[in-house]
């Protein structure tokens, strides 16, 4: 039978038949092929970065690949989760607010995505209930399976008709064995078995351990994790192993053995010091390849278009790795819940300082014991200063107290939406003489209200998605630093994420003090870029967009290497004051 028989005589929804499987429009069955990423033994595995990496591997060789995440939890989107806990909110230009990832695949592929390419039970679930709610299932009680199954077959296909990609890369939140994304994994089991032979890949990244008392890689916590996945009919296709070391031979032959997988095909996917690093140890272990023959999609590879994105890329980690001057930026965070809520921050200064020969290092400087006493002892000796988003009053003033040694020492400033925020309070506190001057964000009393809800947002009720969201155009104007940071477009595209803007009633005074608004929303007075002229700073510039959210490893964002190349030029000057007092 040809995919297309074979879909046709399943794809029947009515009352007649077991099956429910709605096909969006447009739907050509054999176009596309999906692999199928599953976490096993343990989640934070770095399945998104495995899962991007693949699909960079096969987008160099020529082919159109589309991700997508499932998430497990029942939330609509990730705008409501604690970044604290479950990492940064990444936003896309269509305004989805969505799980980290999105931004390692953003990253990794160098593509902008939308909210085709996010999913969550919340989002699955709410389309069956209300499809529920209109009589959508002909008289059917609504089951998981084949009902809720369905809906996330059909968003994987929607997603086929709308990329019209090659490979769709599905990424399953959490591990196999939860409750709550058994149905999605049940979802894919039964796509590869609608799609028919050479249709689906299934990959399973699971992790190996050496326990400190036995000094030695034991295989079986992987092996049981991935008899969760057989268990769910889910035979796998490709093994990636998850260690701290080089997988040894003897434990993937295990793994091959209890799993019936071959073993060329169970990978050590080991530590690397950069992300960007591990598409060229998969292409090294041959995977491309294994998933160009298990997809059989050989004939549609550009061998020359191959070798030149990976000439590109590997120019990038080798750049990356023989940088050969440091700077150090210091970031407003709290050092132990950093890593993963800054994670676009900490790769846009990767990219940043890439193309500048220059390693970043960052230190994390935690606001809430800094004082105008003490902010002198912490920040010196940095190169650099970012004050990133934030919301809500925690280590606020400690903040403002950081800007404004920055804004009187000539230390190199970068501020993003709340820092930028935080720099107009600073500002009108101390140029403009409006003292208690603030954000009615965080004290909603204040004599200044230089910074206040934006008037959309006032009538809004609820906090899930109801920010100003996603890409906006920002006007530059000519003569600026932004403008020269811009190379001269009169007109950028950044993202957001804010509730609160700078009053427009305070704009006046504040420039007629010095500060500039360089960056403004075409046809609203919302303020979305601020600078000091360069001939009172070296560097000082604020934007209440997150640019970190489109700097791409090729193309890194001009604000970023703004501050890495002044913070060179600060080290530059600290060195050579040393040279002259030895
Ligand atoms: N809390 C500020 C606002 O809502 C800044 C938000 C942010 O930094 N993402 O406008």
């Amino acid at each position: 039978m040809n995919p297309l028989e074979r879909l046709s005589s399943i794809s029947k929804v009515s009352t007649e038949t077991e099956f429910y499987t709605p096909m969006p429009a447009g739907y050509r069955p054999g176009q596309t092929k999906y692999v199928v990423v599953f976490g096993t033994v343990i989640s934070g595995l770095g399945k998104g970065i495995f899962s991007s990496s693949l699909a960079k591997c096969l987008q160099d060789q020529g082919l159109t690949v589309a991700p997508i995440k499932l998430e497990g939890y029942l939330n609509i989107d990730s705008g409501t989760l604690n970044p604290y806990r479950h990492g940064e909110v990444f936003v896309l230009d269509d305004g989805m607010e969505c799980d980290m990832d999105l931004g390692t695949y953003e990253r990794m592929l160098d593509q902008d995505l939308s909210r085709l390419n996010f999913s969550t039970s919340g989002q699955v679930f709410t389309r069956v209930l209300e499809k529920e709610r209109k009589g959508g299932y002909l008289g059917r009680d609504v089951q998981l399976i084949p009902h809720v199954t369905g809906e996330v077959k059909l968003k994987l296909r929607e997603l086929a008709v709308a990329s019209n990609a090659d490979v769709v890369f599905v990424e399953i939140g959490g591990t196999a064995g939860d409750l709550e994304n058994a149905y999605a994994i049940e979802a894919t089991r039964e796509l590869a078995f609608e799609e028919g032979p050479d249709s689906c890949c299934f990959v399973a990244l699971t992790y190996v351990i050496e326990p400190a008392i036995l000094g030695e890689q034991k295989s079986k916590a992987a092996q049981l994790g991935i008899r969760q996945l057989l268990e769910r009919g889910i035979q796998p296709h490709i093994i990636a192993c998850r260690a701290r070391q080089h997988v040894r031979k003897k434990v993937r032959e295990k793994l091959a053995l209890y799993s019936n997988v071959p073993l060329e095909r169970v990978l050590s996917m080991h530590d690397s010091e950069s992300v960007y690093e591990i598409p060229e140890m998969l292409h090294d272990a041959g995977l491309d390849e294994a998933l160009l023959d298990i997809l059989r999609i050989r004939d549609r590879v550009d061998d020359m278009l191959a070798q030149k994105a990976r000439e590109r890329w590997n120019d990038y980690t080798r750049r990356y790795r023989g940088a050969n001057r440091g700077v150090t930026i210091g970031i407003t965070g709290k050092y132990t819940t950093v890593r993963d809520s800054y994670a676009s921050i900490i790769q846009a200064l990767e990219h940043a300082g890439t193309a500048l020969d220059a390693r970043v290092h960052i230190e994390w400087i935690d606001t809430t014991e800094i004082t105008g006493e003490n902010v002198a002892a912490r920040v010196q000796g940095l190169d650099g200063v970012l004050v990133p988003g934030g919301f809500g009053l925690r280590g606020a003033e400690g903040k403002i107290e950081c800007i404004r040694y920055a804004r009187e020492n000539h230390l190199p400033y970068l501020g993003l939406c709340y820092g930028f925020q935080l720099a107009v309070i600073e500002f009108a506190r101390n140029v403009c003489g409006m003292e208690g001057a603030n954000s009615t964000e965080i004290a909603p009393e204040t004599p200044h209200p230089v910074i206040d809800v934006l008037p959309e947002q006032k009538q809004i009720e609820g906090l899930g998605g109801s920010m100003r969201l996603g890409g906006q155009d920002v006007a530059i104007s000519p003569g600026t630093l932004a403008s020269k940071l811009f190379h001269h477009a009169p007109e950028v595209r950044l993202r957001f994420r804010h509730r609160y803007e700078v009053d427009p009633d305070y704009v006046e005074r504040l420039e007629q003090a010095g500060l500039v608004f360089s960056g403004r929303a075409p046809s609203y007075p919302i303020m979305q870029i601020l600078e000091l002229p360069e001939n009172v700073h070296p560097f000082f510039i604020g934007t209440q967009a997150h640019p970190e959210l489109t700097s791409r490893p090729l193309r890194p964002s001009p604000l970023f290497l703004g501050l890495v190349q002044a913070a060179t030029l600060t080290t530059k000057q600290s060195e050579d004051k040393r040279s002259v007092r030895n």
